[in-house]
């Protein structure tokens, strides 16, 4: 056997979806190298994670999952809080999240360091919300990184904001300002910054944001589910002129080749996935629109509505993803009338949970609209599909300027503001045209191709020799190193 003890990586996740996936897929890319993955979590949380590390286990992959215990007394909080769930999640508002952070330092950190004296692991990779696993880390000489799930494109673009405030110097909300310093030229409005970038008062959400970019400064770097030659231009800003140190070892979507894998990301599916790809086998290449806005973005019944009669007057066949229950027979009054029997064999709703890069890794995927969470629009790339940009909240107006002006592979619906304010409404008409222009004629044959050239260097990037491959082995060979 081998003398040198494996390299041992503790994970720590909030539990949100679009971090949970992304997470756990760089435990098992980690692992795939050799490398013993622990999922660091608390008991609320836990078997969220056991059929990952069943299927992990299976297939040989040294992926493990370990709980936090914390006992309420020590922490001086009154009892019953034992099961509180403290890691912030998706159905989280602000203000809770902002309340778990501030609670999660007092409940958490001891039982982290009790957990990091015991393994003694090689490295902690935490979620910008915990800084003070920076602190537990530094206690028994552990490099913490952060993991942000964020792309590199929209990091340098809010240190830019942070730095440069360039919205106060415009009056009206819809007036573009570029994003000063940042390669690119990028554009916004005021509209389409987060309420927390615009406010001038420090508030709790704003302070919890101030000791999460402190605790990146102060850990031993970041790690981006990205790759170098997609965002170079921002990867050589973030190391350069910002002066971090950062990874690069994405997609780790791509880590899930087999079908059980793409099928088994996050929730369970809401429809039988051989099904699903027994749909899409009997279509023609590119002739199918995916349309799905990630895990949290919820719309109107209007909205909703509008989205309808948008993919039917497109004409395209569709798979369309809805974040509601099956209503038992009654008239669900977020459809037109009658649209299900019209679609027919033409769409396919899914309500709920979606098989996502099953449905997106498929041939008759043609097009994707996209709220732009980061790990859809990772997603989409790596397939090599076409997207028509929706951004709702969070960066996700970045992502958009990142997809349609960087990257050229998609095209902008048209939102103009960030959804926590009014949101916006859009018409059947814009969604036709997007439709149309991503999927048929001269300009959707230009995305395409650049899409699938993407997807190339996408796969190339993870495959052996690599750049992703070869910054994860430089990352692992550096903690190596570190224990002498
Ligand atoms: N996802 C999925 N099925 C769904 C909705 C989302 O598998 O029906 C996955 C999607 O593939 C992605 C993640 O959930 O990996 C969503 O993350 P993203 O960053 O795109 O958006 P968020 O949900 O964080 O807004």
């Amino acid at each position: 056997g081998s003398e040198i003890p494996q390299v041992h990586i503790f994970f720590f996740p909030i539990m949100a979806q679009g971090h949970v996936i992304p997470t756990v897929d760089m435990a098992k890319l980690f692992a795939t190298r050799g490398v013993k993955t622990t999922i660091i979590t608390t008991p609320a949380n836990a078997s969220f994670f056991s059929k990952t590390i069943q299927r992990s286990k299976e297939s040989g992959l040294d992926v493990d999952v370990k709980i936090l215990k914390y006992s309420t007394e020590e922490a001086g909080l009154p009892e019953g809080c034992e099961n509180a769930d403290l890691l912030p999640t998706s159905r989280d508002e602000p203000k809770d999240i902002v309340s778990k952070f501030f609670k999660a330092k007092v409940m958490l950190q001891e039982p982290l360091e009790r957990l990091l004296q015991e393994c003694k692991p090689d490295c902690l990779v935490a979620h910008m919300f915990f800084p003070w696993a920076t602190d537990a880390a530094d206690k028994f000489g552990i490099p913490r990184l952060v993991f942000y799930g964020v792309s590199v494109f929209s990091t340098c673009a809010m240190e830019c904001m942070t730095l440069y405030e360039p919205h106060k110097h415009v009056e009206s909300e819809f007036e573009q300002f570029v994003v000063p310093n940042l390669p690119g030229d990028i554009k916004l409005s005021k509209k389409q910054l987060p309420d927390y970038v615009k406010e001038s008062v420090e508030t709790d959400f704003t302070k919890m944001l101030k000791a999460s970019k402190e605790s990146e400064l102060r850990s031993y770097g970041v790690i981006f589910n990205s790759f170098y030659e997609l965002e170079d231009m921002y990867a050589d800003y973030y190391k350069n002129v910002l002066g971090r140190k950062a990874w690069h070892i994405g997609p780790v979507s791509l880590c899930n080749r087999a079908i059980e894998d793409k099928a088994e990301r996050g929730k369970k599916s809401a429809v039988d996935e051989h099904e699903c790809s027994k749909w899409l086998d009997s279509r023609k290449p590119n002739s199918v629109v995916y349309v799905c806005f990630g895990s949290m973005a919820n719309f109107n019944s209007a909205q909703l509505k509008e989205i309808a009669m948008g993919l039917e007057t497109s004409g395209q066949q569709f798979i369309w993803v809805v974040r509601k229950e099956k209503s038992n027979g009654e008239e669900e009054d977020w459809l037109p009338e009658g649209f299900e029997k019209r679609m027919e064999g033409k769409g396919l709703i899914i309500r709920g949970w979606a098989p996502q890069i099953l449905i997106l890794d498929h041939e008759a995927v043609g097009g994707f609209v996209t709220h732009c969470g980061w790990n859809s629009t990772l997603e989409g790339i790596s397939a090599g599909v076409p997207m028509i940009t929706w951004p709702v909240s969070a960066e996700q107006f970045y992502n958009e300027k990142f997809v349609t002006e960087i990257l050229k592979i998609g095209v902008a619906v048209g939102v103009q503001q960030w959804v926590s304010t009014v949101g916006d409404f859009v018409k059947k008409e814009a969604i036709e045209k997007a439709v149309k222009k991503i999927m048929n004629g001269k300009t959707a044959k230009e995305l395409r191709n650049k899409a699938k050239a993407l997807a190339e260097m996408a796969k190339g990037a993870v495959a052996k020799g690599g750049s992703s491959y070869s910054e994860l082995n430089a990352l692992i060979e550096e903690l190596k190193l570190r224990r002498h």
